[in-house]
């Protein structure tokens, strides 16, 4: 496909249950027999901590259900991991799902809101999934911008420090989506596959 001198590639048929340490590897292999100039995407990712990695190892772009199917259990993303809003922790908490958020779910609506109606009213799906969408393009923004000026590797190490970080805060009611090394540091596959892209987290 590569003398073909194609407009873009695909790099498909993974996120279908393989485990972490064989994803990573598949990507990277198939990433760098592409050219670099082409756009570079990889299909049914994914979780936010996978497309970093991802975007670290070469990939330019990507497509997923999951910010929308989780908003319809209830489930927003944050930049410290996983919102679970059916949680009665959330019964009481007046914020919005992220601070700072842009969405017009947080301009207008508290986590106790969502909570109240999340199992409830089908209309709680169209809000978290606003959100979630939100969340991703903040996600990729954020992305683009570390790249154009040169600091990814520092976003990089910021963004896994707050989705693995070492304490959480009493008020973070985020849970993780991935498993965390007993220690709190980032899974072994992020941190070994961020390796290979040149990137070390600081533990
Ligand atoms: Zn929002």
């Amino acid at each position: 496909l590569v003398p073909l001198n194609l407009p873009g590639y695909a790099v498909g048929g993974l996120s279908g249950g393989e485990d972490k340490a064989n994803f990573w590897r598949c990507v990277d292999a198939s990433l760098e027999l592409l050219p670099e100039n082409k756009p570079r995407y990889v299909m049914g990712v994914g979780y936010p901590v996978d497309i970093v990695v991802c975007v670290a190892l070469g990939a330019d772009m990507f497509d997923c259900v999951y910010p929308t199917r989780t908003a319809r259990f209830g489930t927003a993303m944050v930049s410290s991991g996983l919102l679970k809003l059916r949680s009665r922790s959330f019964a009481n908490d007046m914020r919005p799902i992220e601070a700072g958020c842009d969405c017009a779910t947080c301009k207008r609506y508290t986590r106790a809101y969502l909570h109240t109606i999340v199992t409830r009213e089908p209309v709680a799906s169209s809000l978290v999934s606003v959100h979630n969408v939100r969340y991703m393009m903040r996600l990729m923004e954020q992305i683009r911008e570390a790249i154009e000026n040169n600091r990814f590797e520092a976003f990089v190490q910021q963004f896994m420090r707050k989705q693995f970080p070492r304490v959480r805060a009493n008020d973070d009611y985020a849970v993780p989506y991935e498993k965390m090394e007993e220690d709190g540091r980032a899974p072994v596959w992020v941190r070994e596959a961020l390796a290979k892209a040149g990137i070390a987290l600081k533990s």
